[in-house]
């Protein structure tokens, strides 16, 4: 895969394929073409008086994109050693990779493609800009540039595939969850919320996905929405989606521990379980927003008071969903006994969601897994969480390193930026698409498949601008990159 957002430049002869290369993978926004900006400033594209001009103007175009850190693809022959230094350059201040990618077309096909053609360049003039390419040819990578050679006809050029996919792993315990799960943050404000959490449900079976999470909030978040938008009580509604679905897990991400009494929540989720004939995770959480909390007459004590709620909280939840009614006297709780029927239909796992060392900790000696951002600070943690599980003696194929990922999907590269253009409010373009992945599903797959080989078993993601059943439907060839 070639890297993205980078600075492309193409080096090739007239009648080499270029301009076809680039219209195949880039905007057309993205590619500047030296030819069509003739065609801008002068008569046409071969009007080789408006040359002058449109380089000047090609020169102006490339830097502003670059420092914008926007893919920029410059489609001149590439054969002047002299702007290629100064766009390398560009881009190496812009933090983005360059890469030259060299159209290696015989020479006797570029001559048939050029005599065919309405303006054909003359034989000696394509001779010679054969020579610079190939001259050109021996000086990129000593000049800093990631080469890419693309033999002609070639389906897709020279587009290197994904890499291997890291194997599922059949028959360990953290397998009910493996994959990806949908979390809906952003709810309808008007019309039928029922039916549209239904149809959003049907759609994430039918894309095949793995679960789908709600997130547990008195007030919509500001990351999200703005504090007059909806956001339901999660159990309640989860027990909607047990009715209408057969095949998803369902739970929060995350029930923080200040909401409820443990054993209330450990009630909700046993009920679930119950309802949907298992299917049922918990996601939990020290809490983290003290305005939800004053504003339900909930207290908000200071943070190593939370951590301490979250030990407990855990301890109780699986104290009274284990078997029988004994009595738990555990670490941090002691319950007389532990009478809840409904039982659980199956066993149900906890996921601790934050980064912080010791919720790692916790998430690492009580629950069954652990929930962190998607980027690499994230990963970082899971790597952590996943030592300090094998410092403990547990496997690790037993738990649930688990991700919370905010792709930006789009259905085509056009679709895509579309889409950044809508949603990026004042967040400049290439850094907002750069923080939401923005890409199209099966690229999004293919970065999932590479968490996957990072130890991930489970992305919750949450895409940008989600509202309606066909955003689900999209997510399909994600379903699979978890093996
Ligand atoms: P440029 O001068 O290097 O920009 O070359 P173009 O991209 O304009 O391509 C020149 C001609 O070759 C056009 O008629 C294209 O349709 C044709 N062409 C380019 N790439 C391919 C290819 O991969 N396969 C085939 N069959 N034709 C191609
Ligand atoms: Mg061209």
């Amino acid at each position: 895969m070639l890297p993205d957002p980078a600075l492309v430049v193409l080096v090739g002869a007239s009648g080499s394929g270029k301009s076809t290369w680039a219209a195949e993978r880039y905007r057309a926004a993205e590619v500047v073409s030296a030819d069509a900006l003739r065609g801008v400033v002068g008569s046409g594209e071969h009007d080789l008086g408006a040359s002058a001009d449109a380089f000047a103007l090609l020169e102006q175009v490339v830097a502003a994109r670059l420092g914008r850190g926007l893919t920029t693809v410059v489609d001149t022959l590439g054969t002047d050693a002299v702007r290629r230094r100064r766009w390398h350059d560009a881009a190496h201040r812009a933090g983005m990779p360059s890469v030259a990618v060299v159209l290696d077309t015989p020479a006797a096909l570029c001559r048939s493609r050029n005599a065919g053609r309405d303006r054909p360049v003359p034989a000696r003039a394509l001779m010679s800009q054969l020579a610079s390419v190939a001259a050109a040819l021996a000086e990129l990578e000593s000049e800093g540039w990631q080469v890419v050679r693309v033999e002609p006809g070639g389906p897709s050029g020279a587009e290197p595939g994904p890499g291997p996919r890291a194997a599922s792993e059949p028959g360990s315990a953290a397998t009910g969850l493996r994959g990806v799960v949908l979390q809906l943050s952003r709810f309808p404000a008007e019309g039928d919320l029922l039916a549209w959490l239904l149809a959003m449900a049907a759609a994430a079976e039918e894309a095949g996905l793995t679960g789908l999470a709600l997130m547990d909030h008195l007030i919509q978040i500001p990351q999200v929405g703005r504090a007059w938008d909806p956001i339901p009580e999660p159990w309640v509604t989860l027990g909607a989606l047990a009715a209408s679905t057969t095949r998803l897990q369902l739970g929060t991400l995350v029930t923080p521990v200040t909401f409820r009494a443990p054993g209330i929540t450990a009630k909700a989720a046993a009920t679930l379980s119950a309802l949907a004939g298992g299917r049922t995770f918990v996601g939990v959480g020290a809490g983290w927003w003290e305005r939800e909390h004053t504003a339900y007459g909930l207290g908000f004590p200071a943070a190593g008071e939370r951590l301490d709620a979250l030990e407990r909280g855990i301890e109780t939840m699986k104290a009274l969903w284990a078997p029988g009614t004994k009595p738990y006297a555990g670490r941090r709780v002691s319950l007389p006994e532990t009478t809840s029927y409904p039982r659980p239909a199956g066993s149900i796992p906890v996921l601790v969601g934050g980064g912080g060392k010791r919720t790692l900790r916790i998430a690492a000696r009580l629950g069954d897994g652990c929930n962190v951002p998607s980027d690499d600070a994230g990963l970082a943690k899971l790597e952590h969480y996943l030592a300090l599980v094998r410092e403990r003696g547990r496997d690790v194929s037993e738990v649930h390193a688990t991700v919370l990922d905010l792709p930006l999907v789009g259905s085509d590269r056009d679709d895509v930026w579309t889409r950044v253009e809508r949603h990026r409010g004042r967040t400049p373009a290439a850094a907002f698409a750069s923080l939401h992945h923005a890409g199209t599903a099966s690229e999004h797959a293919d970065r999932l498949a590479g968490l996957a080989e990072r130890g991930v078993t489970t992305a919750f993601v949450a895409p940008v601008g989600l509202a309606r059943p066909d955003d689900v439907l999209a997510l399909e060839p994600l379903a699979t990159a978890f093996g």
